[in-house]
Protein backbone atom coordinates (compact mmCIF):
# COMPACT_ATOMS: atom_id res chain seq x y z
CA UNK A 1 0.00 0.00 0.00
CA UNK A 2 1.13 3.24 -1.16
CA UNK A 3 1.12 5.97 1.99
CA UNK A 4 -0.42 9.45 1.09
CA UNK A 5 0.63 12.25 3.26
CA UNK A 6 -2.16 14.91 4.19
CA UNK A 7 -0.90 18.90 3.50
CA UNK A 8 0.14 18.67 7.09
CA UNK A 9 2.01 15.47 7.10
CA UNK A 10 3.49 17.35 3.86
CA UNK A 11 4.49 20.38 5.66
CA UNK A 12 6.76 18.59 7.95
CA UNK A 13 8.49 16.92 5.09
CA UNK A 14 8.99 20.01 3.50
CA UNK A 15 10.74 21.06 6.91
CA UNK A 16 13.22 17.81 6.79
CA UNK A 17 13.66 18.67 2.51
CA UNK A 18 14.94 21.68 3.62
CA UNK A 19 17.36 20.37 6.09
CA UNK A 20 18.42 17.74 3.59
CA UNK A 21 18.83 21.00 1.12
CA UNK A 22 21.12 22.98 3.35
CA UNK A 23 23.50 20.05 3.92
CA UNK A 24 23.77 19.32 0.28
CA UNK A 25 24.87 22.90 -0.06
CA UNK A 26 27.51 22.93 3.07
CA UNK A 27 28.80 19.89 1.54
CA UNK A 28 29.23 20.94 -1.74
CA UNK A 29 30.98 23.98 -0.74
CA UNK A 30 33.26 21.92 1.32
CA UNK A 31 34.49 18.95 -0.54
CA UNK A 32 37.72 19.64 -1.69
CA UNK A 33 41.03 17.43 -2.67
CA UNK A 34 42.57 17.14 0.63
CA UNK A 35 39.49 16.34 2.58
CA UNK A 36 38.40 12.93 3.87
CA UNK A 37 35.10 11.81 3.73
CA UNK A 38 35.03 11.20 7.49
CA UNK A 39 35.41 14.83 7.82
CA UNK A 40 32.36 15.60 5.66
CA UNK A 41 30.53 12.90 7.88
CA UNK A 42 31.05 15.18 10.78
CA UNK A 43 30.07 18.46 8.90
CA UNK A 44 26.43 16.82 7.88
CA UNK A 45 26.60 15.55 11.47
CA UNK A 46 27.00 19.33 12.67
CA UNK A 47 24.77 20.82 10.55
CA UNK A 48 21.87 18.53 10.31
CA UNK A 49 21.52 18.82 14.04
CA UNK A 50 22.59 22.81 14.43
CA UNK A 51 19.29 22.61 12.20
CA UNK A 52 16.97 21.13 14.65
CA UNK A 53 16.91 17.41 13.09
CA UNK A 54 18.40 13.90 13.26
CA UNK A 55 20.45 12.14 10.78
CA UNK A 56 18.41 9.76 9.44
CA UNK A 57 21.13 7.30 8.07
CA UNK A 58 23.28 7.00 11.37
CA UNK A 59 22.52 3.69 13.17
CA UNK A 60 20.27 2.68 10.52
CA UNK A 61 20.45 -0.82 10.25
CA UNK A 62 23.67 -0.84 12.13
CA UNK A 63 25.11 2.28 9.39
CA UNK A 64 27.62 3.89 11.35
CA UNK A 65 27.69 7.32 10.12
CA UNK A 66 25.65 10.08 8.79
CA UNK A 67 25.94 10.17 5.13
CA UNK A 68 27.28 7.37 2.75
CA UNK A 69 30.09 8.74 0.65
CA UNK A 70 30.96 6.66 -2.38
CA UNK A 71 34.16 7.39 -4.20
CA UNK A 72 34.53 6.08 -8.12
CA UNK A 73 33.63 3.24 -9.20
CA UNK A 74 31.83 2.47 -5.59
CA UNK A 75 27.98 3.19 -6.61
CA UNK A 76 26.14 3.62 -3.09
CA UNK A 77 26.73 3.10 0.89
CA UNK A 78 30.51 4.03 1.58
CA UNK A 79 31.21 4.51 5.11
CA UNK A 80 33.29 7.89 5.66
CA UNK A 81 36.41 7.19 6.72
CA UNK A 82 39.40 9.54 7.76
CA UNK A 83 41.35 7.55 5.44
CA UNK A 84 39.61 7.77 2.37
CA UNK A 85 41.02 11.34 1.15
CA UNK A 86 39.69 12.96 -1.67
CA UNK A 87 41.96 13.31 -4.59
CA UNK A 88 42.03 15.68 -7.46
CA UNK A 89 39.99 14.15 -10.67
CA UNK A 90 37.86 11.50 -8.13
CA UNK A 91 34.35 11.78 -8.54
CA UNK A 92 32.51 11.80 -4.90
CA UNK A 93 28.80 10.61 -4.51
CA UNK A 94 26.90 11.81 -1.45
CA UNK A 95 23.48 10.46 0.32
CA UNK A 96 22.01 12.06 3.14
CA UNK A 97 18.61 11.65 4.90
CA UNK A 98 17.34 14.00 7.62
CA UNK A 99 14.36 13.14 10.42
CA UNK A 100 12.07 16.14 11.36
CA UNK A 101 9.35 15.47 13.75
CA UNK A 102 9.25 11.48 12.91
CA UNK A 103 9.35 12.62 9.30
CA UNK A 104 11.90 11.58 6.61
CA UNK A 105 13.71 13.35 3.67
CA UNK A 106 16.41 11.56 1.56
CA UNK A 107 18.40 13.32 -1.54
CA UNK A 108 21.85 11.93 -3.09
CA UNK A 109 24.54 14.29 -5.62
CA UNK A 110 28.13 13.33 -7.33
CA UNK A 111 30.72 16.09 -7.87
CA UNK A 112 33.64 16.20 -9.52
CA UNK A 113 36.58 16.85 -7.11
CA UNK A 114 38.59 18.97 -9.21
CA UNK A 115 39.04 18.70 -12.67
CA UNK A 116 37.62 15.56 -14.50
CA UNK A 117 37.88 14.56 -17.93
CA UNK A 118 35.11 15.16 -20.36
CA UNK A 119 33.28 11.85 -20.56
CA UNK A 120 33.14 11.68 -16.56
CA UNK A 121 32.03 15.57 -16.42
CA UNK A 122 29.01 13.92 -18.97
CA UNK A 123 28.03 10.75 -16.77
CA UNK A 124 27.33 13.11 -13.91
CA UNK A 125 25.43 15.23 -16.27
CA UNK A 126 23.43 12.62 -17.53
CA UNK A 127 22.78 11.11 -13.97
CA UNK A 128 21.11 14.28 -12.79
CA UNK A 129 19.34 14.65 -16.26
CA UNK A 130 17.69 11.01 -15.72
CA UNK A 131 16.33 12.00 -12.49
CA UNK A 132 14.68 15.03 -13.41
CA UNK A 133 13.29 12.58 -16.44
CA UNK A 134 11.89 10.82 -13.71
CA UNK A 135 10.67 13.69 -11.33
CA UNK A 136 8.62 15.04 -14.35
CA UNK A 137 6.64 12.00 -14.84
CA UNK A 138 5.31 12.36 -11.09
CA UNK A 139 1.59 13.37 -11.76
CA UNK A 140 -1.21 12.44 -11.20
CA UNK A 141 -2.51 10.05 -13.43
CA UNK A 142 0.42 8.59 -14.81
CA UNK A 143 1.44 5.11 -13.60
CA UNK A 144 4.60 4.07 -11.34
CA UNK A 145 6.44 2.93 -14.26
CA UNK A 146 6.36 5.46 -16.63
CA UNK A 147 9.05 7.13 -13.68
CA UNK A 148 11.23 4.05 -14.30
CA UNK A 149 11.01 3.96 -17.95
CA UNK A 150 11.97 7.88 -18.44
CA UNK A 151 15.28 7.47 -16.09
CA UNK A 152 16.23 4.42 -18.26
CA UNK A 153 15.57 5.85 -21.60
CA UNK A 154 17.24 8.83 -20.73
CA UNK A 155 20.54 6.53 -19.46
CA UNK A 156 20.87 4.46 -22.42
CA UNK A 157 20.27 6.92 -24.55
CA UNK A 158 23.40 8.72 -23.28
CA UNK A 159 25.13 5.09 -23.40
CA UNK A 160 25.64 4.50 -19.91
CA UNK A 161 23.74 2.14 -17.85
CA UNK A 162 20.99 2.21 -14.59
CA UNK A 163 22.14 -0.37 -11.72
CA UNK A 164 18.99 -2.76 -11.22
CA UNK A 165 19.89 -4.08 -7.49
CA UNK A 166 18.81 -0.59 -6.11
CA UNK A 167 16.21 1.31 -6.56
CA UNK A 168 14.09 4.01 -5.36
CA UNK A 169 11.64 4.03 -2.68
CA UNK A 170 8.34 5.45 -0.93
CA UNK A 171 9.13 7.96 1.59
CA UNK A 172 7.49 9.55 4.92
CA UNK A 173 7.12 8.39 8.41
CA UNK A 174 10.20 6.00 7.92
CA UNK A 175 13.00 5.99 5.26
CA UNK A 176 11.42 2.81 3.02
CA UNK A 177 7.73 2.89 2.15
CA UNK A 178 6.01 0.93 -0.54
CA UNK A 179 6.53 1.27 -3.45
CA UNK A 180 10.04 0.40 -4.94
CA UNK A 181 11.05 2.14 -8.36
CA UNK A 182 12.93 0.50 -10.13
CA UNK A 183 15.20 2.66 -12.76
CA UNK A 184 14.24 0.96 -15.38
CA UNK A 185 11.10 -1.27 -16.97
CA UNK A 186 8.66 -0.49 -19.63
CA UNK A 187 6.13 2.43 -19.57
CA UNK A 188 2.68 2.11 -18.05
CA UNK A 189 2.82 -0.13 -15.43
CA UNK A 190 1.70 -0.21 -11.74
CA UNK A 191 -0.46 1.80 -9.62
CA UNK A 192 -1.77 5.59 -10.59
CA UNK A 193 0.22 8.09 -8.79
CA UNK A 194 -2.27 10.60 -6.61
CA UNK A 195 -1.71 13.40 -4.71
CA UNK A 196 -0.26 13.12 -1.54
CA UNK A 197 2.55 10.76 -2.27
CA UNK A 198 6.39 11.13 -1.54
CA UNK A 199 8.87 9.32 -3.39
CA UNK A 200 12.75 9.55 -3.40
CA UNK A 201 13.68 8.64 -6.93
CA UNK A 202 17.37 7.58 -7.16
CA UNK A 203 19.26 6.31 -10.35
CA UNK A 204 22.66 4.88 -9.93
CA UNK A 205 24.40 5.21 -13.01
CA UNK A 206 27.31 3.09 -14.54
CA UNK A 207 29.71 4.34 -17.11
CA UNK A 208 30.28 0.93 -17.82
CA UNK A 209 27.56 -2.24 -17.11
CA UNK A 210 24.65 -2.02 -14.55
CA UNK A 211 26.44 -5.28 -12.40
CA UNK A 212 27.47 -4.09 -8.76
CA UNK A 213 28.77 -5.98 -6.14
CA UNK A 214 28.94 -5.36 -2.21
CA UNK A 215 32.68 -5.23 -0.82
CA UNK A 216 34.07 -7.10 2.47
CA UNK A 217 32.63 -4.46 4.66
CA UNK A 218 28.84 -5.37 3.97
CA UNK A 219 28.01 -1.99 3.34
CA UNK A 220 30.14 -0.47 0.25
CA UNK A 221 28.36 -1.46 -3.18
CA UNK A 222 31.12 -1.45 -6.51
CA UNK A 223 30.68 -1.64 -10.03
CA UNK A 224 31.87 -5.17 -10.94
CA UNK A 225 33.57 -3.93 -14.04
CA UNK A 226 35.41 -0.75 -12.26
CA UNK A 227 33.69 1.34 -13.96
CA UNK A 228 32.80 4.69 -12.33
CA UNK A 229 29.28 5.25 -11.13
CA UNK A 230 27.46 8.30 -10.20
CA UNK A 231 24.23 8.41 -8.34
CA UNK A 232 21.31 11.74 -7.80
CA UNK A 233 18.45 11.77 -5.49
CA UNK A 234 15.62 13.76 -4.71
CA UNK A 235 12.58 13.43 -2.43
CA UNK A 236 9.72 14.44 -4.48
CA UNK A 237 5.91 14.61 -3.66
CA UNK A 238 3.27 14.40 -6.43
CA UNK A 239 0.78 17.36 -5.91
CA UNK A 240 -2.46 18.21 -8.14
CA UNK A 241 0.39 19.91 -10.28
CA UNK A 242 3.77 19.82 -10.67
CA UNK A 243 5.97 17.54 -8.93
CA UNK A 244 7.10 19.29 -5.49
CA UNK A 245 11.04 18.45 -5.22
CA UNK A 246 11.04 18.83 -1.21
CA UNK A 247 15.03 18.91 -1.18
CA UNK A 248 15.54 21.04 -4.23
CA UNK A 249 18.18 23.70 -3.36
MG1 LIG B 1 17.03 6.72 -0.93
Amino acid sequence: MIIIKSDRELAVMRKAGRVVALVWEALEGAIKPGMSTKELDTLAETTIRRLGARPAFLGYQGFPASICTSVNDEVVHGIPSEKVVLEEGDILSVDLGAIVDGFYADAAFTVAVGKVPREVKRLLEVTEESLYKGIEMMREGRRLSDISHAIQSHVEGAGFSVVRQYVGHGIGRSMHEEPQIPNFGPPGVGPVLRKGMVFALEPMVNMGHWKVQVGPDDWTVRTEDGSLSAHFEHTVAVTDGEPEVLTRR
